[in-house]
């Protein structure tokens, strides 16, 4: 996060850590936000708060929800009631390595959800999987991705890990416009299979994202990544894949 936090502070925003939002202030519309470092003026407010799922139809219907709020479906989507699919942010989906279900996943999650459950209701055939959760968004001038749990999820869920970290660059370092990829790899010791990753950079980083929860998803081992072929072509590839110098740096831990 340094190099976010970095970025946006260079941009010009305020950024107030280590504080709890008290309330809005304003009669008719907000002028203020209490603190608990002091009221902030504000014109406008945004909250980013996360998804809960709009069951309310579901279960007057008496279709079966479950530790999450989301309905519970099988992997070909089908609700508790027999010729009802379920799909996308109303529905709860087990992560592919804790098997916990989760709720509040993205549209492109939505979409293949929608897609299965739409085969499956037309006499198809199509099993949905759980999700590792790539994800990635422009944070500043850098870009954020990454998969799965991180650092502090995975020590909270006491999932046991090793962290791989690497510092890399998205083309040949004589090209002009390269730019930096710092790549964390969480690793399992027994299964040397990924835990999670996280990356900063400016290129490539919902495709590294992406790559990585298909690692995941087939269980392919740290040392396979860390020794895995890559594109080496000046204006759009390094001779060091970042994912691969990250998963190397894991295998001299272990
Ligand atoms: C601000 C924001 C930004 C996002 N950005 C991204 C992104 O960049 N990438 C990404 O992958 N995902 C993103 N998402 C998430 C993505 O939008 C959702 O995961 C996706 O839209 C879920 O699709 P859905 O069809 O399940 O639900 P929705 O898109 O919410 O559709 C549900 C529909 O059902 C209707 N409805 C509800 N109740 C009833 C009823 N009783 N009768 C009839 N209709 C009803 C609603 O009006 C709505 O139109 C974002 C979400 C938000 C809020």
């Amino acid at each position: 996060m340094e190099p976010v936090e970095e970025s946006l502070r260079e941009l010009g925003v305020h950024m107030h850590m280590q504080t709890t939002v008290e309330g809005f202030l304003g009669e008719g519309t907000v002028n203020a936000v209490a603190t608990s470092n002091g009221d902030l003026p504000a014109d406008v407010v945004v909250v980013a708060t996360h998804k809960t799922p709009n069951t309310e139809l579901a279960t007057a219907a008496g279709i079966k929800t479950g530790s999450t709020g989301g309905i519970v479906v099988d992997d070909g989507m089908a609700t508790s009631a027999k010729n009802v699919w379920a799909a996308g942010d109303c529905v709860e989906i087990p992560h592919g390595l804790t098997k916990v279900p989760i709720n509040g996943l993205s549209g492109s999650h939505a979409y293949s959800q929608g897609k299965t459950a739409g085969v499956n209701a037309g006499g198809g055939e199509r099993a949905y999987q759980a999700v590792q959760v790539p994800w990635g968004m422009v944070a500043g001038t850098w870009t954020i991705g990454g998969v799965s749990f991180g650092e502090t999820l995975a020590t909270a869920l006491g999932i046991p890990h090793i962290v791989g970290m690497a510092d890399g660059i998205s083309k040949a370092r004589y090209y002009p416009g390269w730019s930096r990829i710092r790549v964390k790899l969480l690793v399992d010791p027994k299964t040397r299979t990924l835990v999670g990753g996280q990356m900063v950079g400016v290129e490539g980083i919902k495709e590294r994202a992406d790559f990585l929860a298909m690692a995941m998803r087939a269980s392919i081992p740290i040392d396979d990544i860390a020794w895995m072929e890559n594109v080496y072509s000046p204006p759009i590839g390094a001779l060091n894949e970042p994912m691969a110098l990250a998963a190397q740096n894991a295998l001299g831990k272990l």
